[in-house]
């Protein structure tokens, strides 16, 4: 590592420019296509369905020639040729861990890894991320898992950038324990774990200062924006999130310290390709400051189980291509929501999040907190949409604020909404849910 680059894990690939980046990319692609081509039997199937022959894939524009994979397929195809499915594409012996990952529908996703993958694919990922966000070979992070599979994996990108990792199992006591007296000085958890922890410290009657946590590395829930500039205060730590998706890498997207709050690096460089769609027409979108769409993934080398223009279900806008002041080439997003949660009232495409952020706008009046009450499967909803918000610390007179909170949608969002003010919401130390369905 040179000094030069002290800022960056792997300052190579995260300085590639455009035509770096693309002869790369290209090269790796092809060979991973044709991987791919010889050794998975869904890709085989899925590219003879499309009438794809190997000729026909000569450069990485012709990634669009390719059928896009969606997540229903891969939980299809783990129902044969156990212990990860059709879609294994490496040898038996090769494979080294495989996990089984619960999604919110219920239905676990199977993720087969090699020494490779874990080495060179997720942990790789994980220490940029890391390395971006404060953590040096002499840092102690305490790593709260959210499932084995980012607990292990996480472990691996922590001891990767040369830190120590401090488990501590989900247990808030030992949590706390490691701060005071392990000399833990890092911490990766989710976003709600965050403002947990913090409660759970005021609960004891500590500062939370005086934990001495530096650097806080979270999850992408959409909530490290609001909660950030709370957080790091409380603490007197430095707050950046990173985003990914299991089944391709944990970590893809993350922030960099210098720039934090301005969006998120594209961080896999080499690893895995991204690329933006329409979610509605399916339209390849180029990637360009201001550009909207969703995110679609392409392993480039990966050997387990690779997966090509995997659709991610997540809405960003990319704000900015330039380079950062961090030094950084790749491109920043934020994350609009998921196209699963996308709300269609009268026509215009409303995301839960960008509710969220509009009522928070009332803090303190308000919490922060709120929920959307569906009465019938999105996406179309008939407006008034029903929303519950949570009171604040000063809610003053409740009449006018509901009012207020209601006009302020209105304008902001051009949609109708009936508030119900609420002492309560419920408290969530993983993920945050924002649509409660009523059928
Ligand atoms: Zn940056």
């Amino acid at each position: 590592m040179s000094l030069k680059n002290d800022n960056m894990f792997n300052p190579e690939m995260e300085t590639l420019s455009g035509d770096e980046l693309y002869e790369l990319h290209q090269n790796k692609f092809l060979s991973q296509f044709e991987y791919l081509y010889k050794n998975s039997k869904l890709y085989q199937e899925k590219f003879e369905k499309a009438g794809i022959h190997l000729e026909d894939i000569t450069s990485l524009e012709d990634i669009v020639k390719l059928p896009f994979t969606e997540k229903y397929e891969l939980r299809d195809a783990q129902k044969f040729n156990p212990p990860v499915g059709n879609h294994r594409a490496c040898s038996e012996e090769q494979l080294s861990r495989v996990y089984s990952s619960s999604g919110t529908t219920g239905v676990p996703t199977y993720i087969g890894l090699t020494r490779d993958d874990i080495h060179n694919v997720q942990a790789e990922a994980i220490a940029r991320v890391c390395w971006a966000g404060g953590i040096r070979p002499d840092s102690k992070v305490v790593n709260i898992p959210t499932a084995p599979f980012i607990a292990d994996t996480f472990r691996e990108g922590i001891e990767k950038t040369g830190a120590t990792n401090i488990p501590t199992g989900f247990n808030v006591d030992r949590v706390i324990g490691a701060f005071q007296y392990q000399g833990a000085d890092s911490l990766h958890a989710t976003v709600s774990f965050w403002s947990y922890l913090l409660g759970e410290v005021k609960k004891l009657g500590l500062n939370p200062k005086e934990l001495g946590i530096r650097n806080i590395i979270g999850g992408a829930e959409g909530g490290a924006k609001l909660l950030r500039p709370m957080i790091e205060e409380s603490f007197g730590a430095t707050v950046i999130e990173g985003m990914g998706m299991g089944e391709i890498s944990c970590i893809i997207f993350g922030e960099c310290l210098e720039n934090r709050g301005h969006g998120m690096h594209y961080l896999t460089q080499g690893i895995i390709h991204v690329e933006m769609i329409d979610p509605k027409t399916l339209e390849s979108i180029p990637i360009e400051e201001g550009a909207t769409g969703e995110l679609v993934y392409t392993a480039l080398h990966s050997q387990a189980m690779p997966l090509m223009r995997y659709r991610s279900r997540d809405n960003v806008r990319i704000l900015s291509t330039d380079k950062c002041i961090c030094g950084r080439t790749g491109f920043r997003i934020e994350v609009l929501g998921r196209t699963d949660d996308m709300l269609t009232i009268l026509g215009v495409n409303v995301y839960p999040l960008a509710i969220r952020d509009v009522v928070t706008k009332m803090k303190p009046r308000v919490s922060g907190a709120i929920e959307i009450q569906l009465e019938k499967p999105r996406p179309v909803v008939e407006p008034p949409l029903k929303i519950k918000v949570e009171l604040g610390e000063r809610p003053g007179d409740k009449e006018e604020l509901k009012k207020q909170i209601e006009t302020i949608i209105r304008e902001k969002l051009i949609f109708r909404a009936k508030v119900e003010l609420v002492e309560e919401l419920p408290q969530y130390q993983y993920k945050t849910q924002l649509i409660k369905k009523l059928f």
